[in-house]
């Protein structure tokens, strides 16, 4: 008997009791290799001392004081951390608890820089298909994932949906890769043109896409060519970077990579790396620029904003991947795991794909390699491989089912980077 409600109500998973490093233990004594770091969160992988005992420390200093009365070292030297090593342009962090409050947070912060700079009439999200932005109603109205939203669909805002960058399904065959993008980044600037001049606020991307897409890695000159559509038509670029971002695909950031820089970028799970519930949104300094002249006030704000034992957290984790030099032991050994991947798995009768960066791999299971056929739902395979996996003490994400129209079960391999 569960008092806990559980997300699957007719079953309680294990129960675990300990972890260390990449194993996570059970009640019942069995251990599980921690390859996906739960949902791409755990960086360090757990119970790192250095964590511990910036946390303790904290703890016993200051554990909480509400941001409306003050700030704190913890969150300033935090925040200075982040823009220190942020993408160009970034000024300020908002420091949050999770995910899904920096996605809300980074969308009222586009919507109210618009209504500073008397343009309210900018009203409209574009966001893509086959996407993840978290499970509040913001976050939800823009992630462009039928199932998840099809519930809550009247409580939406409305948004526009454009087609991800997802080459396996959808690059043509007489396509380079750098047309694909441009085709995509066109098909975006018609959704902004059909929206009408001056009504769109921002258009919102994952760098690589994660929990929806089974690591969907952008073509080259993607990137480059919507900041550019963005730029056109004076519609911010919001970069969700709560999955793939904080040293996951070998840089920092993943748009690094891309060699392009947004006006809001969310972080989340590898910021704190499990240890704390924490997440932010690094805003560019022409927004901090335009609110501050403006009211001067974010309309916008939760309890734990900036929570100093949870800053204390991120800190030591951030650390950490830089004195150890992590980020180069992630591209280098990332580029190793993805070889080894392909060695392994990629003649196998029900893997269509292998794609991924750093330590940030998914692997897409078809019934049928020629035609790219993707298993019947019905036959739940991403569910049974979970179990499965889970019974040989192997953790691993999978995710399955109709997207949007666009088929697929993949699993998601995301180890700490230990
Ligand atoms: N954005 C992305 C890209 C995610 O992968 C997730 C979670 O998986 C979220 C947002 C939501 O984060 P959270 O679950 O911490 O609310």
């Amino acid at each position: 008997m569960t008092h806990v409600f559980h997300r699957h109500l007719r079953r309680t998973p294990p129960r675990a009791v300990s972890a260390n490093g990449v194993y996570i233990e059970d009640a019942d004594g069995r251990r599980y290799l921690d390859a996906s770091g739960g949902a791409a969160v755990s960086s360090l992988g757990h119970g790192h001392p250095d964590v511990l005992a910036a946390m303790q420390a904290q703890m016993g200093q200051l554990a909480y004081a509400h941001t409306s009365f003050f700030t704190t070292d913890v969150a300033e030297r935090l925040a200075d951390e982040l823009i220190r090593t942020a993408p160009q342009g970034m000024s300020h962090a908002y420091l949050v608890s999770g995910g899904s409050e920096a996605i809300e947070a980074a969308l009222k912060m586009a919507r109210q820089y618009f209504v500073e700079l008397g343009q309210p009439e900018r009203t409209h999200f574009i966001a893509r298909r086959q996407s993840y932005h978290g499970n509040t109603l913001g976050a939800l109205a823009v992630g462009g994932n039928a199932w998840r939203r099809e519930p809550f669909a009247p409580l939406l805002m409305p948004a526009t949906h454009v087609a991800p960058c997802y080459p396996y399904r959808e690059q043509r065959p007489d396509e380079s890769p750098e047309q694909y993008g441009q085709r995509l980044a066109s098909e975006l600037e018609a959704a902004i043109v059909a929206q009408g001049p001056g009504r769109v606020i921002a258009f919102i991307a994952e760098t690589v896409g994660g929990a929806t897409a089974g690591v969907l890695t952008p073509v080259p000159g993607y990137f480059k060519a919507v900041r550019s559509v963005c730029d056109r038509h004076g519609v911010l670029l919001i970069l969700d970077e709560v999955m793939c971002g904080m040293g996951r695909t070998g840089s920092l950031y993943a748009c690094e990579q891309e060699g392009i820089s947004p006006d809001l970028v969310t972080v989340a799970k590898g910021l704190g790396g499990g240890y704390q519930p924490v997440g932010a949104v690094l805003a560019g300094k022409h927004i901090v620029e335009a609110m501050s002249r403006g009211s001067g006030f974010f309309q916008h704000g939760h309890t734990y904003l900036g929570h100093p034992v949870a800053c204390a957290a991120a800190l030591a984790v951030q650390r950490v991947i830089h004195r150890d030099g992590l980020l180069g032991k992630v591209r280098d050994d990332g580029h190793r795991f993805g070889e080894w991947l392909r060695e392994a798995l990629g003649e196998h009768p029900h893997v269509g794909d292998i794609r991924g960066r750093g330590f940030f791999w998914g692997i897409e299971l078809v019934a049928d390699r020629a035609s790219k056929r993707p298993f019947d739902p019905a036959l739940a395979v991403n569910a049974r491989l979970k179990g499965d996996a889970m019974q040989r003490g192997l953790l691993c994400y999978p995710f399955g089912g109709t997207v949007d129209g666009l088929h697929g079960d993949h699993v998601l391999l995301a180890p700490p980077f230990v």
